[in-house]
């Protein structure tokens, strides 16, 4: 791993060398980032090898990866989604350079695959053959998926309100799921005392540092896939913080490698009902816990574990972030699906959503060159699709009476 020079606290600065179970500063229990030797990274690399690599997952970015190369890795295909220019979806929120990557194509159907396949890799590299983590959707989901890949065992904490549908995923990766009879802060503390008493690999969002680095692999493949051209504006959905800031340190990694020559500003979204982070975007106080009001439920967290990085990406990109309403989410959904073919959950589309804002603030202008990412996809949460897709046209097997109908409701 001579590409990484060592982590670095956020908080204190002091640096330690970058073995797979330093998790958070000892000194000051400050968040850890991976630091790398840029100069080696662009001697090693330039858009020529990318260009041609036959690679198409997160490995083709190996150099720019926390991990020995050497490591066995699963054999799922993580990253490299597709990123698609969506003129219809433009044409229809006024913007004439609109892109949107689609990482709800990864293996477990969501972003979370790009951070837990690191998790898992690292794992290997610490010579742990289980790892736990606490949550109820897909950073959960996409750890069994990628450690079944590898035959590795996973304690999975979820709280007692964790949707079935969810638990049934986990189940099927053959996850050990603990259903904890309490909240997601209960299962959190129960997942990290286990952790310490048995000596697992933890997953925990925010506490690994190497999880951001699988994280940042979505901005490598943007700039990439646009031909190495920067767009002005990038979107994400904000829970924890982790995939904003994961996504920055992508196009920051970049910059200093000279692969590409400016960075665009980051746009964090929250949900009306739970926006904790960009509380404390606006009125600059520290930040405060909220209750987690809101169908969006992969960014319904009240107490998020990482907003300091989170904010420091809004904030050093220039950027900016905006709350959107559940009923804005659904409209995102229907508006994404009917423009693009693309299928969201609702944290999926909470991006787009406050896209749609901004533009009709006049925030954003038309001529701007915008990505937005829907990071996860539709079917991990049919209940609230339901609630977007309103209802079917209802006929008797009968031409006759399909034609009044549709004459009543279509061709009217
Ligand atoms: C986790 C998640 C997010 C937000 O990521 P954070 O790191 O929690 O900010 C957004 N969308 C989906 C689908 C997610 O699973
Ligand atoms: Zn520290």
């Amino acid at each position: 791993m001579q590409n990484v020079k060592y982590l670095e606290c956020i908080k204190c600065g002091k640096q330690y060398p970058p073995l797979p179970e330093t998790y958070t500063c000892p000194e000051c229990s400050g968040l850890l980032e991976v630091m790398y030797d840029y100069n080696l990274i662009a001697r090693q690399v330039n858009r020529d090898t990318f260009s041609k690599s036959r690679d198409y997952s997160i490995w083709r970015y190996l150099p720019f990866l926390p991990v020995n190369p050497e490591t066995p890795r699963p054999s799922l295909r993580v990253g490299w989604s597709p990123l698609y220019r969506a003129s219809a979806l433009g044409s229809a929120l006024g913007l004439d350079f609109l892109f949107v990557k689609d990482d709800g194509i990864n293996p477990t159907a969501s972003l979370k695959d790009r951070a837990s396949v690191i998790a898992v890799v690292k794992a290997a590299e610490a010579g742990a053959d289980t790892i736990a983590c606490s949550s109820t959707g897909n950073a959960a989901s996409s750890l069994a998926g990628n450690a079944a890949s590898m035959g590795m065992e996973t304690y999975i904490f979820v709280p007692v309100r964790a949707p079935q549908g969810k638990v049934a995923q986990l189940l099927i990766f053959g996850a050990n799921v603990i259903s904890v009879q309490g909240s997601y802060q209960d299962a959190f503390e129960l997942s990290a005392h286990a952790i310490r008493k048995w000596g697992w690999y933890n997953r925990n969002a925010a506490i690994n540092p190497y999880l951001m680095e699988g994280k940042k692999t979505v901005s490598l493949e943007v700039c990439e896939q646009m031909g190495w051209d920067v767009p002005d504006w990038v979107v994400f959905s904000v829970g924890d913080g982790c995939t904003i800031a994961g996504a920055w340190k992508g196009f920051v990694d970049l910059y200093h490698t000279g692969l590409i020559g400016r960075l665009p500003r980051m746009i964090g979204v929250q949900a009306e009902g739970c926006c904790p982070i960009s509380r404390a975007f606006y009125t600059g106080n520290p930040l405060e816990p909220m209750a987690e009001n809101t169908l969006a439920d992969s960014i319904a967290v009240g107490v998020p574990r990482n907003p300091d990085k989170a904010l420091r990406a809004v904030r050093y990109s220039k950027g900016t972030m905006v709350n959107v309403s559940d009923q804005e989410i659904l409209e995102a959904m229907r508006l994404l699906g009917n423009t693009s073919g693309i299928f969201g959950e609702p944290a999926g589309v909470a991006g787009l959503a406050g896209l749609k804002k901004l533009v009709s603030q006049g925030m954003i202008g038309r001529r701007d060159k915008v990505v937005v990412c829907i990071t996860g996809n539709g079917l991990k949460d049919v209940n609230n699709a339901i609630k977007a897709a309103g209802e079917p046209i209802r006929v008797s097997p009968d031409l006759d009476e399909l034609e009044r109908v549709l004459k009543a409701v279509r061709w009217d």
